[in-house]
């Protein structure tokens, strides 16, 4: 055995980064070990299209991290993180060629809407008050523990006091849409949010998803980390080791090694390191089929993993663009984050998320470009050719831009195996670390039965989007883990 941690952390994500925080913080000594030669998992940023620009090779708008209470609680901006935000928060495209925009002040998203159709302005408004009312303690009982007893009670005595949005809650999001607006522009801009997990718009929870992210975007934006994606790891990395955290990338652990009494310590090919926790920001079916010897996995837990769902496939098309995109009819305020099609649409492609990151952040590329992605979804296991994929989106983008291929000076492909390459978490191009859906939330989540940070085997910990509260950068799930494994080791 080589050194002794209080515990060691598998993967170098941020879910794995905010629990390697917590633990150093409360004074336990931590070591991360992550497979990949750089940190972050699925937020990082690269320079390989062009020298001069500087691309998020997966995630890039953190709304949920901004409105975060763990990320807040880390002060990350004392470690040199810095936001910036876009003109406009978010841009939908029309089919008729205008634009539903939102925007971070509410009276400027309702008078987009009202032009739109009269009255729009109004019910956007009248959602914004229902909303602020009742999302704040939402969105803090769905960042805490499961359950959230404290915070739960909150939010819903926040609910019972906001009768009018209660329903719209529960229903699928188009429900939610047509009950309160008139326009496509409404529908579309709602409904787009929905898309950012994978939640058919005709689903249950698809609304409280879309107000959820929505309005979240409405309050604090889409902000991205000055400088790249990279930028929000780097401060993590920061902290962690002026905490007396220890990192180690290139490792990849290939057993988490347990005794009579629990998890023990971790194996990466010849070297072991001992440890008295060990918490794994990895995918479920990773840590349970594949880091454990079955036979310490809880019977309950293996029946449960039958029915573990991943959530979509995933193809990521990046540009670097010579000049700003050469919208037709172009936004009256730049969005950085943009939605194309319509999520309402019959296949998994109809939805196309991207983002104008030099809009948001002058410093991603010189000044007059534009350092650009798209990603669109496609079947959990596809077999398909992701450059065909990439080559409808960018002509989806030609029709609205015409001339947006000729400013190309260079593209990449990210399709499902090559995500996965980069990132074993994001398992045939899933982002979300299993799907979002009802049937695998909350105590659902990662299996029936579990809905918390305890894995089943003593002094382990599941640290990873697959646990409750799921995908995004947040957090909450790293920070479930630190907080249930210094309450064992207390006791
Ligand atoms: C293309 C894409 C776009 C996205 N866009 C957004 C967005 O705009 N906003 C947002 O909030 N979220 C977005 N997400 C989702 C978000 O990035 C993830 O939910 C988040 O990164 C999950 O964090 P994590 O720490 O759980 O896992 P990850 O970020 O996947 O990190 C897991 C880490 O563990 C390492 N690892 C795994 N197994 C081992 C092992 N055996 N040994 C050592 N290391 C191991 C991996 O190499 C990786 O570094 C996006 C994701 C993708 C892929």
């Amino acid at each position: 055995m080589t050194g002794a941690y209080d515990a060691v952390v598998v993967g170098a994500g941020p879910n794995g980064l905010v629990a390697a925080n917590l633990m150093a913080d409360a004074g336990r000594s931590v070591l991360v070990l992550e497979e990949q030669p750089t940190p972050g998992g699925a937020v990082r940023s690269d320079s390989e299209l062009h020298p001069d620009f500087v691309h998020d090779t997966f995630s890039a708008f953190y709304p949920l991290g901004a409105a975060s209470p763990v990320l807040r609680d880390l002060g990350l901006e004392q470690h040199g993180l810095t936001w910036a935000h876009a003109p406009a928060v978010l841009g939908h495209a029309l089919p008729d060629g205008g634009w539903a925009l939102l925007h971070r002040d509410p009276e400027r998203t309702a008078a987009g809407l009202e032009g739109h159709h009269a009255g729009d302005g109004d019910a956007w408004l009248a959602l914004t008050r229902q909303w602020d009312r009742v999302g704040p303690a939402l969105l803090d009982a769905l960042l805490a523990p499961f359950p959230p007893v404290r915070r739960g009670a909150a939010a819903l005595r926040d609910l019972a006091r906001t009768p009018a949005l209660a329903p719209d809650l529960l229903r699928p999001a188009t429900g939610l849409v047509r009950r309160r607006f008139g326009s496509q522009a409404a529908r579309l801009l709602l409904s787009g949010n929905a898309g950012h997990a994978d939640l058919p718009v005709d689903a249950l929870g698809s609304g409280a998803f879309a107000l959820l992210m929505t309005m979240t975007g409405q309050r604090v934006g889409f902000p991205v980390p000055t400088g790249g994606a990279q930028a929000l790891t780097d401060a993590l990395v920061r902290r962690l080791l002026a905490a007396g955290g220890e990192l180690r990338c290139g490792v990849r652990v290939d057993r988490v090694l347990t005794d009579g009494r629990g998890a023990c310590g971790v194996r990466a090919g010849r070297e072991v390191v001992a440890a008295d926790q060990v918490l794994a920001d990895v995918l479920a079916p990773a840590l349970y089929e594949e880091l454990l010897d079955p036979a310490v996995v809880p019977r309950r837990v293996r029946l449960g993993l039958r029915r573990f769902e991943l959530d979509p496939g995933t193809v990521k098309v990046d540009w670097a663009l010579d000049g700003t995109v050469p919208w037709e009819v172009p936004p009256e305020v730049a969005p950085g984050c943009l939605h194309l099609g319509d999520p309402a649409g019959s296949g998994q492609g109809d939805l196309v998320l991207a983002g104008q990151m030099t809009t948001t952040d002058p410093r991603r590329s010189p000044a007059g470009t534009e350092a650009m992605w798209a990603y669109t979804h496609v079947p959990q296991g596809w077999g398909g050719d992701p450059r065909e994929v990439a080559d409808d989106v960018q002509a989806r983008l030609e029709r609205l831009a015409p001339g947006f291929g000729a400013r190309v000076l260079a593209r990449r492909v990210l399709g499902p195996a090559d995500l996965e390459a980069r990132d074993r978490n994001l398992r045939g191009g899933s982002i979300g670390g299993g799907t979002a859906r009802l049937r695998q939330q909350l105590v659902l989540r990662p299996v029936p039965g579990l809905g918390r940070a305890e894995s089943g085997v003593p002094g382990l910990y599941l640290a990873s989007s697959s646990a409750h509260p799921g995908g995004g950068v947040h957090g909450a799930p790293g920070a479930n883990a630190a907080r249930a494994a210094l309450w064992h080791a207390r006791r």
